[in-house]
């Protein structure tokens, strides 16, 4: 008898231990899974909180709840701009990647453009260049000077260099009438390239938009982005063509 309750008592201990060590696992599993996603670098923590009953618009009710952990883009449009610009963050710093997701985050949406890659080296092979531009690798790269210009204020520069993939996603018909609308000009045929020239403004809106059309219409757009009037004073048909296509 004495036997038997012993083996009972073990029995029961037994059953002790493992209904401790099961509860105790499934609480682990629970807060392993309750925990929330790990965030990338452009998105921040918000952490789990109450939420008040309130009414999200005239007919919707909403009742008081928990709102679970979840991860907020850290800048509007960051989730768009943060995997181009984290692709290779072992070229920069992580202060840099993060002013330029916060200054892309402050572009218009005309000038979300499918980038590939965000580059980081020290010096352009141009001389006093804060950033270029590979339209055929779709890459933007950012140079030392870009983060110590002073001169021009920095989301003018990606403004700009964003204007030379706008430009190349234009139809050919709306190329032409940027170029007409700028003041270029028809010239004589090119015997070597058979290409016709195409003649310069009188009235160039920058030194270098004597280059092409494209360093023009990069020009414009950065003029545009930061001083429409400016554009409208230079060249009134300019201005309409952006006017028409590129609001704020
Ligand atoms: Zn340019």
């Amino acid at each position: 008898m004495k036997a038997l309750r012993s083996l009972e008592i073990k029995k029961i201990k037994l059953l002790l231990i493992l209904m401790f060590s099961v509860g105790y696992s499934c609480l682990i599993f629970s807060k392993a899974f309750a925990s929330p996603p790990p965030c990338k670098p452009w998105q921040i923590l918000v952490k789990q909180h109450h939420v008040n009953e309130h009414n999200r618009d005239l007919t919707t009710h909403v009742n008081a709840y928990n709102k679970d952990s979840y991860c907020r883009a850290k800048f509007h449009n960051s989730d768009f701009w943060g995997p181009k610009l984290f692709l290779k963050k072992s070229e920069w710093k992580k202060h840099e990647l993060l002013t330029v997701l916060e200054l892309l985050a402050s572009l218009p949406s005309y000038l979300e453009i499918e980038i590939n890659s965000f580059r980081r080296q020290s010096k352009s092979e141009i001389d006093k260049n804060p950033a270029s531009s590979n339209l055929s690798d779709k890459s933007i790269t950012l140079y030392d000077l870009f983060f110590n210009e002073k001169l021009t204020p920095q989301k003018l520069i990606l403004a700009h260099e964003l204007g030379h993939f706008l430009f190349i996603k234009l139809s050919p018909d709306e190329q032409q009438e940027f170029v007409v609308a700028a003041g270029w000009r028809l010239g004589n045929l090119n015997l070597a390239t058979r290409k016709i020239e195409l003649i310069r403004p009188a009235k160039l809106l920058k030194e270098d938009s004597a280059l092409e059309p494209e360093e023009d219409f990069a020009n414009h757009l950065e003029i545009y982005y930061s001083n429409p009037l400016l554009i409208k004073k230079h060249n009134t048909n300019a201005y309409n063509f952006f006017i028409k296509r590129f609001l704020k």
